[in-house]
């Protein structure tokens, strides 16, 4: 399946969750099963030789990717979730989204000293989210080796929010 067809998989919701937001619907993509595999075995071909030892997941869609991913790596997955859901010591991280703000937590204890992590979430859109994720990995003592996602709204720049750290995306709007 090509790139092509991965991204014409992926299902446009005009007008979700606000007027004006085109919302990419990831579950006509998942809800194929030669394209899902596709997927995450593109993401596990790019990671498998790159020293990897943890896999961080953003809630939720995230983890839809990141749980296999992990699998195939042999490593562990850390889950970065929405405030109240760890029910350890946690760090947590509020940022500002286009209206009012969102939290995100991570277990103090989630990584082993030295953890080299890839951390993944379906969608890049102004990278304020992803910004905030990496900031809770690093206050955990994790290193982020790359930043992955399913698809990139490039038009929304948040590759600029986030260099110098390496970016990959394996579908582009
Ligand atoms: P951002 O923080 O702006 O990069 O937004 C990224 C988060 O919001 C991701 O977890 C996405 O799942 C979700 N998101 C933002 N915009 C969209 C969109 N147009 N379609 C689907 N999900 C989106």
């Amino acid at each position: 399946m090509s790139s092509r067809e991965l991204a014409d998989l992926v299902r446009n919701i005009p007008d979700f969750p606000l007027p004006g937001i085109n919302f990419k619907d990831i579950t006509t993509l998942i809800g194929n099963g030669p394209a899902f595999q596709q997927v995450i075995t593109l993401l596990t071909d790019r990671y498998r030789d790159r020293g990897i030892t943890a896999v961080a997941g953003i809630e939720s869609r995230g983890f839809i990717f990141g749980a296999p991913l992990a699998l195939n790596l042999g490593v562990g997955l850390v889950p970065v979730r929405k405030p109240g859901k760890l029910p350890a010591d946690t760090y947590q991280v509020e940022y500002a989204l286009e209206y009012g703000t969102n939290k995100l937590e991570i277990h103090r204890d989630a990584f082993e000293p030295g953890a080299q992590v890839l951390v993944i979430d379906d969608l890049l859109a102004t990278g304020g989210t992803i910004v905030a994720a990496k900031q809770l990995i690093e206050q955990a003592g994790g290193t982020v080796v790359e930043l992955a996602f399913v698809i990139e709204l490039t038009f929304l720049n948040g590759r600029e929010k986030l260099a110098p750290c390496p970016i990959f995306s394996l579908i582009q709007y």
